[in-house]
């Protein structure tokens, strides 16, 4: 997609499965497995998306996927496909890894960042891209790096640290301009500090919503994964966000979603939906 000067590509680190009941909060089975379909052991499949920005003179990456660094049994408790080619996925439109300029971790749970760093044969995690600056709210990073029973399993903070160890990670304190026409601003609720990502270029707008709205199938309001921290603030912004996208014909890109962006719609009902595919 072209938004003027503006080039925005999504870029799938394969996909993975998670439970479908933890995937949809209170939501019963019988409702939710109408539009995702489980298998044998529960799972929903959900791919992970990320998003290629080229400005004038940047190339941004938001979230780094799953990674090739995967701890031993977790591509096979986690029904992986495909993850760890984010490289050669980002190669096939001529970038290479070290083209990334900034690398933006909405938040930092593994199957967001762990493709930030690889894990080399003699045990030392080094940065996947080596040239990037890594755009991470502090509240974020320091929750990764000190999680707790309830947070542990969903950050691999042995991952992380190298990367401060670098220098290579700023440290964001709220919303900002990442370049023109693009910018951040926390959302919480799946996380106290996650963030989205606007891209607003030539009269359009497009929305990387993160774990806010993971898949189209969470596009109602109280279709909220067990995950988040603060289901509250998750509502809240749905609702102060869903309707303004519909209204104003944001394209949302779900981090979830094998059909990653589309234009939104409310109906009578106040429902919202999605109205139109990005090709
Ligand atoms: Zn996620």
């Amino acid at each position: 997609m072209k938004l003027g000067e503006i080039e925005l590509h999504i870029i799938q680190d394969g996909s993975f499965g998670l439970d479908g009941g933890a995937m949809f909060g209170i939501v019963p089975r019988p409702l939710w497995s109408r539009t995702k379909v489980p298998d044998t052991a529960n799972r929903i499949r959900l791919s992970l998306n990320c998003v290629l920005v080229r400005t004038a003179d940047r190339t941004i990456l938001v979230e780094a996927g799953l990674g090739r660094s995967l701890p031993p049994g977790f591509g096979e408790h986690l029904a992986c496909e495909e993850v760890g080619r984010l490289e050669e996925r980002l190669a096939e439109l001529d970038v290479g890894a070290a083209d990334v300029d900034v690398l933006i971790l909405s938040h930092l749970h593994f199957d967001h960042a762990g493709g930030a760093t690889w894990l080399a044969e003699d045990g030392r995690w080094h940065p996947t891209f080596p040239n990037a600056e890594v755009w991470v709210q502090r509240g974020e990073w320091e929750n990764a790096c000190r999680p707790n029973e309830r947070t542990r399993a969903a950050y691999r903070p042995e991952s992380l640290r190298p990367l401060e160890a670098e220098g290579r990670v700023r440290f964001l304190d709220g919303p900002v301009r990442v370049a023109p026409g693009v910018r951040l601003e926390v959302l919480g609720g799946h996380t106290p500090h996650m963030m989205g990502v606007w891209v607003e270029a030539a009269g359009a707008t497009v929305f990387f919503a993160s774990d806010l709205v993971p898949t189209t199938a969470h596009l109602r309001y109280p279709y909220i994964a067990a995950y988040d921290l603060d289901p509250l603030t998750t509502l809240e912004t749905k609702q102060r966000l869903l309707p303004v996208a519909a209204r104003e014909g944001w394209w949302w890109i779900f981090a979830h979603d094998e059909r990653p962006m589309a234009r939104l719609e409310e109906d009578e009902k106040g429902h919202i939906r999605p109205c139109e595919e990005a090709r």
